[in-house]
């Protein structure tokens, strides 16, 4: 797998530098702009550190990593490094329970990338976000069945629009990411 490493500059509204403890989940989400490339949304990110901390309605966001429309993985913010990507004015009770009060705190935020507006991933996309997955899941000790979360799963938020919408895919996504870790581990063992 080719992770290209483009990480932001630290500023206050996408990459604040502050550090994640201990990663307990990984949070999927779209990027919500059609047909838009992984480098464009990074470059999205990077752009909010133009903002001016005075100005009103400022808006944070970011992700740890973008996956693009041929597969391609972009890392924005390290993994040890905290990004704004799944800020809410409410969580649901389960995410509070299982991820603390504050789940930008303690997840690995990943963007996909997607053509149209009906949200449905490429295969390619798809691929590359298993594999992702998988190899985060095995680094920071995790388990891929209980922790991998639709950002609708954290604060009810309409994303990732496709897997919201079709959770038997979503479900689907999860069984792929298992089964490449339980074959990651067969591999290393
Ligand atoms: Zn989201």
């Amino acid at each position: 797998m080719n992770i290209e490493r483009n990480l932001l500059t630290r500023n206050p509204f996408s990459r604040p530098g502050t550090y994640i403890n201990n990663v307990k989940g990984i949070v999927i989400h779209w990027v919500a702009n059609p047909g838009t490339t992984a480098t464009q949304n990074r470059n999205y990110f990077e752009s909010l550190k133009n903002q001016t901390q005075a100005q009103k309605n400022e808006r944070y966001a970011s992700a740890h990593f973008v996956i693009g429309l041929q597969g391609e993985i972009i890392q924005c913010i390290p993994a040890t490094e905290r990004a704004y990507h799944v800020g809410a004015t409410t969580y649901k009770p389960e995410a509070l329970q299982k991820l603390s009060y504050y789940p930008n705190n303690c997840t690995l935020g990943i963007e996909l990338c997607h053509p149209d507006w009906s949200g449905a991933f490429t295969s390619e996309t798809l691929d590359s976000a298993a594999e992702l997955c998988a190899l985060l899941c095995m680094q920071h000790g995790l388990n891929p069945e209980t922790a991998l979360w639709r950002h609708y799963d954290v604060t009810g938020k309409n994303c990732p629009k496709y897997f919201v919408e079709k959770p038997q895919e979503w479900e689907q996504f999860k069984r792929e990411v298992i089964q490449r870790t339980k074959r990651t581990q067969i591999i290393e063992g």
